[in-house]
């Protein structure tokens, strides 16, 4: 779940880029200890699996209520809850966005079609630890621009993976991700960004998908990191429909979302959401 709904989720977007403007450290970003991130990488690991088995759900025909339900069941069945339910008033456990609904979609009755764009956003609270990731997967066959949005998506986020190092600013990451999408012209969603993430599923810092190299807060060994590109075939506008909750583009042309937990140390980075068996979902 993607942060920055001012009235809805954590500080807004405006404040917390004048902090990173002004150069100053975030408040709060809590630095985790080796077996913190251990108990995260265990949470994780059940919202790697759980994309794993929706993507092996997921087909023409699958309604997207159906792809809730299983995976509710998942994470309970692994002794996790699932950590959108009821999250600010959040009605299920899967955000499910269709096509041109960027994020925050909400499960439904429409059944996925040939064609179709799906992006999957799953959270998992294990023994109190968040972990938080989405993959975009597609109903074969699609057009081939929405292909390579999904994959230029994915390598915006590896980017952004890539630029994540304890000494190295806030800004490289955002930097990092939006020129991935500057290839190909993409609309890079500003209203909406990555975050903060450990005990709580959205805290500081706000990691938006722009940037500047070489601005913002130096990032510290311990930072836990969730980095979802949101990447638009066309405009960057985006807007919430009534239900109050999906996120949609104002052109009507599809988005897509990929999203992973990482954890920031002297030793390197890890991603916190991959499967059990080492694997991306
Ligand atoms: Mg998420
Ligand atoms: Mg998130």
């Amino acid at each position: 779940m993607a942060s920055g709904r001012p009235q809805r989720l954590i500080c807004a977007c405006g404040r917390s880029e004048q902090r990173l403007i002004a150069g100053m450290e975030p408040v709060l970003v809590h630095r985790k200890s080796e077996a913190q991130i251990k108990k995260m990488r265990e949470a994780g690991a059940v919202v790697g699996d759980t994309l794993r088995m929706l993507r092996g759900m997921a087909a023409e025909g699958v309604t997207l209520r159906e792809l809730d339900k299983a995976a509710e069941a998942f994470i309970r069945a692994r002794g996790g809850k699932p950590t959108f339910k009821g999250y600010h008033g959040f009605p299920a456990s899967l955000c499910l966005s269709l096509n041109h609904e960027v994020v925050h979609g909400i499960p439904n009755s429409r059944k996925l079609k040939q064609g179709d764009l799906l992006s999957i956003d799953c959270g998992c609270t294990l023994d109190e630890w968040v972990g938080d990731a989405a993959i975009t997967l597609l109903i074969e066959p699609v057009a081939a621009e929405v292909r390579q949005l999904v994959e230029a998506t994915y390598r915006s986020l590896d980017a952004g993976i890539a630029a994540a190092k304890v000494g190295a600013r806030l800004g490289d990451i955002g930097a990092a991700v939006e020129a991935v999408a500057n290839l190909h012209g993409y609309g890079v969603v500003r209203e909406y960004c990555g975050h903060g993430v450990g005990k709580a599923l959205h805290e500081d810092p706000q990691v938006p998908n722009y940037g500047t190299a070489g601005s913002g807060p130096r990032i510290q060994s311990g930072w836990c990191l969730a980095l979802e590109p949101m990447i638009n075939l066309g405009g960057e506008a985006v807007h919430t429909l009534g239900d109050g909750w999906t996120v949609v583009t104002n052109d009507g042309k599809v988005s897509a979302h990929v999203e992973h937990s990482i954890a920031i140390t002297d030793a390197g980075v890890q991603i916190l959401t991959l499967c059990s068996d080492g694997s991306r979902p």
